[in-house]
This record gives C-alpha cells, structure tokens and sequence, in this order.
C-alpha cells in the first residue's frame, strides 16, 4: 500500500511538471535549461524550511526572495487571512474609499518610518512602488513649473524592478538587452563596489568618486532636466554592497544642490532585515521618497508602498485627480496581512533580536568563510550577507561571469539542502528573521564544503 502511495505521489508529480513546462513561462528563467532539469516543485513550506518534490527538506537561507522576514506558514497570518477575507474579501480604494486595515497600516507605515513620512501609496510590488516614485516625481516637478526635471539617475547595479521604467533603473545590463532598453532620460552613475571596480583607490577615496559622479551627471545633462536619483540603502544585485556614512553625505550634498529628488527603495531592507524597520535614517539619508515591499507582508501576499515626503504630498495635493492606480491597491486582505506582519516582528522582538544579537552572531560565522581559497570578502550587516568570490585574492581579479563558479557553488550548497543565491560573483544570504544558531551553523560547514568541491574541481585537485 505504501508501494502504491508513492507512485500515485510520483505520478501527480510528473503531471504537475509537466503541466509547468508546456504551460508556464518563468520569471528570470532559461528554458532551455527548465526544458533539461524540469522545474523544482515547492509543495510547502514552515518557518525557515522548504518541502519540494517528494518530500525532500531545503533550508532556505534567502527568505524566498529576500522577503519571507516572519518565517514561512505561521498559523496566525493563516488565521488573520481567513478572517479578513470573510469580513472584506475586496473593495477597492480609488475616489476615497477605503478600509480598517488599509488606513490603520498607512498610519502604521508612517510611524515607522521617519517624521516627514506620512503618506503611503499602495501597490502590489516593489516595482509598481518605484514606477509610481517616478510618476509622483514628474508630476511634483510639472506643478512646481519645471516640467522638463523628469530625467532619473540610478547607480550601476542597481535593481528596482521589471516594469519598463523600473528595469531601465536597473544598472544590469543583461536586463536591458532583450527589451531595447533603458528608456530615454535614465542614467546611471557608478556603484561603490569596491572589491570589484576600486582598482587602486582605496574604499573611502573610491567612494567619494562614485559620488561626485552624480555632479558630473548634472553638469552633462543640466540641473534643469534632472529631478529624481534613485538609491538602494545596500545594494543587493551588487552582492549586499554598502557605502558609507562619508558617501551618503557627499551623493546628498550634490542632489541638495541641485534640486534633485531621493528616492530611497527599502524593499529588501526594511522590516527587520537589518534590525530596524527601514534603514537609511542609520546611514544619513533624507528621503523624498521610500520605496517598501517583499519584507511589509514577509511574501504571504503581494505588495508595495510608495511613502511620500510631507513637503512632496502639499506640492501633489495642488494637482487635483492622481491619474494612477492598480485595481487592488490598499487591498484589504493585504492590508489586514501586513499588519499582523508588523505585529509579529515587534511582539517578537524580531527588529531588537537582529540588530542586537542574531544579526552580529550570523556576521560573525560567515567571516569564518573569509580565509577560504575562492572568497575575496565577507560583507554584511543583520541578516543580509554577500560573500564575494575571488580568483586570485592579491589583484582582486575574478573568474569571468560565463564560468559560472557562483551558480556551481550554491548548486554544490543546494545539493546538501542549504539555498543560498548566486548574484553575479557573489553568494547572497539573506535568511527569515527566525533563523536559529543551529541553522546558521550547518549553512557554514554546508558552504565550506561547496566552496572546497568547487574550488577542487576549478584546480584540478579531483
Ligand atoms: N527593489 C529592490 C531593491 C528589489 O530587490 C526588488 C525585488 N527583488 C524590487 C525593487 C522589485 O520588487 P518586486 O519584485 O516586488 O516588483
């Protein structure tokens, strides 16, 4: 009877894989490579575990996608679900309608975050949340006369989303290329990824170069036609790069003078990730903008936030009707669902627990990874780690991208059932706020392991 269970389970499962394949275009994925390996199939998921196929336990050290901050299937997010769904399944939120959920968590939202950030615009996503920064930016500079500041700075590396706008944002090319992009008007000026791009320069004399970029940016193109610069507190599709305090100053020093608008996206590190609920009032930042998402709902539904600076919000108020909205905007199930979210990291201590102790004891085993062969540099801060893969650790020279030694090292990890993700030539950690000791160990050990297989095959050793 077991015997036939198991088949019965084997054969639902190749018609799940099959039905993926023939029906399913993928995000961010190679067919032809999905064609060869077929899709991993996630049948559920608790805490900080994953369950694929038949049964097979993953632990899970990217929080999905950097987002799960609460930790997978908690009953009371089920409960809260339920319960709203059953009050409000939807109404919508154009021409002043609202609801509980959704005005109590734009109030939540602005006690969260700084004191001139009192107005929310809800979306679905992080990238609908950027492309409504960029759309309130130009109509801000339209009602103050200067209709022509709708040009847009970002940094090299940048990731902001996948709408047209967003992906022109994007500082990756590989996401230009299919789709003739960037759009007119975006530019991007360099990102402080030191260990890759610094050559000879030190980190701080590398940095305040990165910054004064954007004054040579504006000197190009004009003060005039420039109105927005886009920044992420840590740059995640860099490999979890920081700047620093000095930098911060020097890029908002030149933006000031010049009269260009922050937009500061929080998506990946707000709410919790790096033990405060957003993160750049640590780092120095005044915003014009706050971009939130993944963290605001830990991905139990979708969702995004365009926060609006005070000063902004009286300008906008003068344009009469927004022209701009998404059907399920404030959606009153999400809404119900961020706020239990919100709820759990503070009763839980979840912000305090990373900031104070989880997050220096997980900085402090990844370190240990430091001496390795193929690791050039262990950075992080809370629960965001990128560790930076290196051939040859005194040029700091790496392996060509096309080699791909990152994709082979977190393959070598998942095969011992730890995910963590390939960017580019970095590995990124980014685990749930609930990641225990025990856990962080094995994630070492696992990666040591992946690291020496790798760094064997790459020198022949076996
Ligand atoms: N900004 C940043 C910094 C992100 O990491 C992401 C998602 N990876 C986005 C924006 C886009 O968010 P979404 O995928 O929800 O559209």
């Amino acid at each position: 009877a077991q015997d036939s269970a198991a088949d019965t389970r084997q054969q639902q499962l190749n018609l799940i894989k099959q039905a993926d394949l023939t029906h399913h275009l993928h995000p961010f994925t190679d067919d032809n490579a999905l064609k060869q390996h077929g899709p991993l199939v996630v049948t559920a998921a608790k805490g900080t575990r994953l369950f694929v196929e038949t049964g097979i336990q993953l632990l899970d050290m990217v929080a999905g996608l950097g987002c799960v901050n609460i930790g997978y299937g908690r009953e009371d997010m089920a409960e809260r679900a339920a319960q709203v769904v059953g009050e409000l399944s939807f109404y919508h939120t154009f021409q002043g309608a609202t609801n509980p959920y959704t005005a109590v968590l734009a109030k939540k939202l602005s006690e969260m975050t700084p004191g001139h950030l009192n107005k929310s615009f809800f979306t679905n996503s992080g990238s609908e949340a950027n492309e409504t920064i960029v759309k309130l930016a130009r109509a801000y500079w339209r009602l103050k006369g200067k209709p022509e500041k709708i040009q847009v700075v970002a940094r090299e590396y940048a990731y902001h989303g996948s709408t047209l706008m967003t992906a022109s944002l994007n500082g990756l090319p590989a996401m230009h290329q299919a789709y003739g992009l960037p759009l007119d008007g975006v530019h991007h000026i360099p990102s402080t990824a030191w260990y890759r791009n610094g050559g000879d320069q030190s980190p701080e004399d590398f940095a305040l170069t990165c910054a004064r970029a954007l004054e040579a940016k504006v000197e190009r193109i004009g003060a005039d036609r420039i109105g927005l610069l886009f920044v992420e507190p840590v740059q995640v599709g860099a490999g979890v790069v920081f700047s620093s305090p000095a930098y911060w100053a020097e890029l908002q020093r030149i933006a000031k003078a010049h009269d260009i608008l922050i937009a500061v996206d929080e998506t990946v590190t707000g709410f919790g990730r790096m033990g405060e609920w957003v993160y750049h009032p640590k780092l120095g930042i005044e915003a014009d903008f706050v971009c939130l998402a993944k963290g605001m709902s830990s991905g139990y539904q979708p969702v995004g936030a365009a926060m609006v600076a005070d000063h902004v919000a009286e300008v906008l108020a003068e344009g009469g009707v927004t022209q701009h909205g998404f059907t399920t905007s404030g959606h009153p199930v999400v809404a119900g669902l961020c706020l239990k979210n919100i709820e759990i990291l503070a009763q839980e201590y979840l912000l305090d627990t990373v900031r104070e102790s989880l997050g220096p004891r997980f900085q402090d085993r990844l370190q240990s990874l430091a001496d390795h062969p193929l690791v050039g540099e262990v950075r992080g801060e809370g629960l965001a780690a990128g560790i930076e893969l290196v051939a040859d650790k005194a040029t700091r020279r790496q392996y060509p991208l096309d080699q791909g030694v990152c994709g082979q090292i977190s393959n070598a990890a998942l095969m011992q059932g730890v995910v963590v993700r390939p960017v580019g030539n970095a590995l990124v950690l980014c685990p749930p706020l609930v990641v225990n000791d025990a856990e962080i160990e094995h994630t070492v050990s696992v990666l040591e392991s992946a690291l020496d297989e790798v760094h064997g095959r790459l020198t022949g050793g076996d």
